[in-house]
């Protein structure tokens, strides 16, 4: 024992030696390198960090011309340029290099990837497309995939974008079955619109293959069974949900009430909804049992429920709703509640929201697809309650 720790001791100088031989020869190899670079890059770079860009693309002009052969200071420049949303010139800048004839292959590959980038940014899918395509089995594979990705979403353009996604869990080892699932979702849409359920149902199950946890899919399959008349068959589709993911069951629910009251099967349906709520307790199905109650069994009845719940879980929602079946029922002073509940309605704005977890926009309605970021399903499926 006490020989180990001995060695350790003697190990340790020769430790220290080659950790200063490595920061020499790093720090040598730093300065060999930005000898190389010249001043006005670092002046750029500067103007970067201290966000004033105007001033850090004349330096990096500067810096291109007196070193022209750099392709790195011209990628440096052409993508201060693309964010800058100055892409037709970030565009000439490639397109100007990719002409010269001395520019080898590798090198020349990562000019058209630059280039591609810039036609992506100026949405001249079209052609950024091609030039993406292009790079396949080269090492800019990846960044090409996701770029064809983005731009069949953006172009609805739904089989290749399930092709490109397979592709990419292929090469990148992430999962893309979400999206892929979704893809074939809004290829049922498509096919709903031009009136072909069979080619609609068909995607739908082609979404549950790619997703078994594809909540859209069962709840497109129980609209369109719904929207032919087959409210039992609807009602099973959506109970379906449950199984894969009940946080949407308050999404549903409407819906499934709708269905059984349809079949006259009101009470059997609000059942089915007070054990969900008993289950899940979601906030969205407890709007729905509220309604259903009040409408079926009258004021008193769903005072009662909103005085319970009430006991449980504080939400300004269900104060509201208290004192609206209070009133109903004929307790209190009318003028009164209707100040109260009118205070309430503007603090809590007059809609609830549905807030996207990736880039926080602010929704009226449920949205499989962030309109602001494109992200699928980052909406949660409960509503925001506060909404000033
Ligand atoms: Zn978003």
């Amino acid at each position: 024992m006490i020989e180990f720790e001995y060695w350790w001791l003697m190990a340790l100088p020769l430790f220290f030696a080659l950790g200063w031989l490595a920061a020499r020869v790093d720090i040598n190899q730093l300065l060999s390198e930005s000898s190389i670079l010249p001043a006005a890059y670092f002046k750029g770079l500067n103007f970067l960090i201290s966000d004033q860009h105007d001033k850090a693309v004349e330096a990096f002009i500067e810096a291109v011309e007196a070193n022209a052969d750099s392709l790195e200071l011209h990628f440096a420049l052409g993508s201060l340029f693309r964010r800058r949303g100055e892409v037709d010139k970030a565009i000439h800048l490639h397109l100007n290099l990719l002409e010269r004839k001395e520019i080898a292959e590798p090198q020349k590959l990562a000019v058209m990837a630059e280039l591609a980038q810039d036609y992506l940014k100026a949405g001249l899918f079209d052609r950024a497309e091609e030039l993406f395509r292009s790079l396949d089995q080269t090492r800019y594979q990846l960044p090409a995939l996701r770029a064809l990705q983005e731009i069949y979403v953006r172009e609805r353009e739904w089989e290749r974008a399930i092709e490109t996604a397979r592709e990419l869990e292929k090469v990148s080892i992430v999962s893309m079955r979400k999206e892929i699932a979704q893809y074939y979702c809004e290829l049922a849409v498509k096919y709903q619109h031009a009136n072909d359920a069979r080619s609609a149902r068909q995607q739908l199950e082609l979404a549950l293959e790619s997703n078994k946890n594809c909540v859209r899919a069962n709840a497109m399959l129980g609209d369109m069974e719904e929207a032919a008349g087959a409210h039992e068959n609807a009602i099973a589709m959506w109970k379906r949900i449950e199984l894969q993911q009940p946080q949407y069951l308050g999404l549903i629910a409407p819906r499934m009430l709708k269905s059984y009251k349809a079949l006259g099967k009101t009470p059997q349906g609000l059942a089915q909804m007070e054990s969900y709520l008993k289950k899940y307790n979601l906030p969205s199905l407890l709007n729905v049992v509220y309604e259903a109650v009040l409408a079926e069994q009258g004021a008193a009845a769903a005072a009662q429920l909103a005085r319970k719940e009430l006991a449980h879980q504080p939400s300004l929602q269900l104060l509201d709703q208290f004192l609206q079946a209070q009133t109903e029922a004929g307790n209190g002073d009318p003028q009164d509640t209707q100040l109260m509940r009118h205070t309430l309605r503007t603090f809590l704005g007059s809609h609830s929201a549905y807030l996207c977890e990736q880039c926080g926009f602010r929704a009226r309605h449920y949205h499989w697809q962030c309109p602001a970021c494109n992200n699928w399903e980052s909406f949660p499926p409960e509503p925001n309650e506060l909404n000033p």
